[in-house]
């Protein structure tokens, strides 16, 4: 791997209130990952230390906003979850604050590369390989063949069939772009994912949210990380997994703590357990499947083994680049998104 409101009275009070609340907390997180694994994670951290936590969970890209918009009078105290690449952004753009946690001692090279990466200020949490997926009921209702590839995908016969997230907001999308780019070149890239914009019904908010519609039946193929997929699949639904012909991308997903941040003992504690085999073994206990930074946690029984796929050599300095990130993003936007007429599956 390369590691490189219309105000009254009432609304003044129940304001006031509000804000009380938010001061209460001990420490507020912002958390990228699965919804389950934020809550299980804050539950987990508040029982070992005794911290309140106010934890709320946004896309990365979201988060990466927040923060950026926050950075004068910061809100935020930990950035936790979410894709590396995303944080590196961050760091490029002085938003978060050096931590070494003494669990660094204990990552796996991948996670080691990842901190020395972004200059000591974001650590490695966990791993995952890109793919997609696809409901094999659905695909036989409408009598279509199997994708198993990255260029199946643009075959008019899926047309409305498939869902990927939006990057400018979700971290798995922007993965998706970023392994394409690395995959085909820029140019062929932007060629393919407008060609994949005529078969997509609607490029979503959240990036887990294209493998859950495929698992309830509503799209066909979801585009996401392989262990969102086998988090679905466990389910019991008819959900196959593809690691697709051609190679894919990876995700490190990170925990940052933000800069200036208010509760700076708690932010250190919080990553200090997210990184250790206690914290790291909250993401199993929720059902997800990650590979855990920490080579003395517990790989999750269902992770998949990201050593059988075939992998780009990903690139996180240069995707992690804001002049990358804004360059990527705009050129997706006006060749793309503009472009895209979702169509819906019937
Ligand atoms: N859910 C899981 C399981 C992930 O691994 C990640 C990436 O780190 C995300 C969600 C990121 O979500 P989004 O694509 O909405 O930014």
């Amino acid at each position: 791997m390369k590691l490189v409101t219309p105000l009254g009275v009432g609304t003044a009070i129940w304001l006031s209130a509000s804000l009380a609340d938010a001061s209460a907390q001990d420490l507020n997180v912002l958390c990228g990952v699965d919804e389950a694994w934020c809550q299980s994670m804050e539950a987990a951290f508040e029982e070992k230390t005794g911290f309140e936590v106010s934890t709320k969970r946004k896309s990365t890209g979201e988060i990466l906003d927040q923060i950026r918009a926050e950075s004068e009078d910061p809100r935020t105290d930990v950035w936790w979850g979410g894709t590396g690449d995303t944080h590196l952004q961050a760091v490029a753009e002085d938003l978060l604050e050096p931590y070494r946690s003494y669990n660094e001692d204990d990552v796996l090279p991948w996670a080691q590369n990842f901190y020395l990466m972004s200059g000591g200020m974001s650590a490695g949490v966990y791993a995952g390989a890109l793919g997609f997926s696809y409901n094999s009921e659905i695909l036989s209702e409408h009598g279509v063949s199997a994708p198993s590839c990255w260029k199946d995908l643009t075959d008019p016969q899926y047309r409305g069939l498939i869902r990927m997230a939006n990057p400018n907001s979700s971290g798995t999308a922007y993965t998706t772009l970023a392994t394409l780019v690395q995959l085909l070149g820029e140019d062929e890239a932007f060629n393919y994912l407008t060609a994949l914009s005529r078969n997509i019904s609607e490029f979503t908010t959240s990036g887990a949210a294209p493998v859950k519609a495929a698992a309830r039946g509503e799209t066909g193929i979801g585009i996401s990380f392989i262990h969102d997929a086998v988090t679905q699949k466990a389910t019991g639904v008819p959900l196959v997994i593809v690691a697709p012909c051609e190679g894919t991308g990876y995700e490190i997903g990170a925990v940052s703590i933000v800069r200036g941040a208010r509760n700076m003992e708690a932010a250190r504690q919080f990553v200090d357990f997210s990184l250790s085999p206690a914290g790291q073994a909250t993401g199993a206990a929720s059902g997800q499947n990650q590979i855990p930074s920490n080579a003395k946690a517990a790989l999750p029984p269902a992770a998949p083994d990201i050593s059988l796929i075939r992998m780009v050599d990903y690139d996180f300095a240069t995707f992690g680049s804001p002049d990358q990130r804004r360059r990527l993003l705009e050129r997706f936007n006006g060749e793309v998104l503009q472009n895209a007429e979702p169509v819906t599956m019937n």
